[in-house]
């Protein structure tokens, strides 16, 4: 198997793992950056994730165009991960949804911070990109690759950004990484919804990860945490884990 091969089906897998566990419904993408050419991206056309199959997966560059000038019909905020590609050469997998538990943290102002281990890897601080900001009243879409660019910009370094009213974007090093840390942001934002409310009584301030917690346990993260999930993930959806290829 070459490499093309396998981020193809790594992809639908990943549709599958994200679908499984609630972190895209019949919205929501995953991508790959082309492990061929880095100035393009993998992405399927327009459809539920959980229905994606291999043949729907469409090459695309940066700004959003199909190689295949055939190609079906593309997501309208395929521009999210063409802009994300653009403005980070390391990163290689984004993932967009709209993962129910981020919500309310994009639309009151509290920020999403980690205190669960596991969602060290969401980053310091989850930024919130505010399309209203720079753009005014819109559908709030990304649906050009001036907002996506916005979004890049305001993602910066970061691994997770939430986007107001909308839902999230997660970039990784793989797309094994990317699925990972969007779980654990949906599990990290569901779990401090409900440390708030415990506080909101007499249980003082939440504990959260510190600065150096969260940088040890971000450096620690390794393949075989990645591969022990997403075995997990990909069986409970139906796929098998492949076997890496260099
Ligand atoms: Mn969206």
């Amino acid at each position: 198997m070459n490499r093309l091969d396998f981020i193809l089906e790594e992809l639908v897998t990943a549709n599958r793992i994200l679908a499984n566990e609630g972190i895209v419904d019949s919205f929501g993408h995953v991508s790959a950056r082309h492990p061929d050419n880095p100035q393009h991206y993998l992405l399927s056309r327009a459809r539920a994730p959980e229905r994606i199959e291999r043949s729907d997966i469409v090459e695309y560059t940066l700004e959003g165009e199909a190689i295949d000038k055939k190609a079906p019909a593309p997501y309208m905020e395929r521009f999210i991960h063409g802009a994300i590609y653009e403005a980070r050469p390391e990163v290689q997998a984004v993932v967009h949804n709209h993962s129910p538990s981020v919500i309310p943290f994009g639309v009151t102002g509290k920020r999403l911070r980690p205190f669960l281990h596991m969602c060290a890897h969401i980053g310091h601080e989850v930024p919130t990109w505010d399309s209203r900001d720079k753009f005014g009243d819109t559908t709030l879409l990304v649906s050009d690759m001036a907002m996506g660019r916005d979004l890049a910009r305001l993602l910066g370094a970061q691994p997770t950004t939430l986007m107001r009213g909308h839902g999230a974007t997660v970039v990784g090093r793989s797309v094994r990484h990317a699925v990972f840390v969007s779980i654990y942001l949906e599990v990290g934002a569901k779990l401090q919804m409900q440390a708030m409310t415990m506080q909101a009584g007499a249980m003082g301030d939440i504990k959260f990860l510190s600065a150096g917690e969260i940088d040890k346990i971000v450096e620690r993260l390794n393949d075989y945490t990645l591969n022990r999930a997403w075995e997990n993930w990909a069986r409970r959806a139906g796929r098998q884990m492949q076997a890496a290829v260099d």
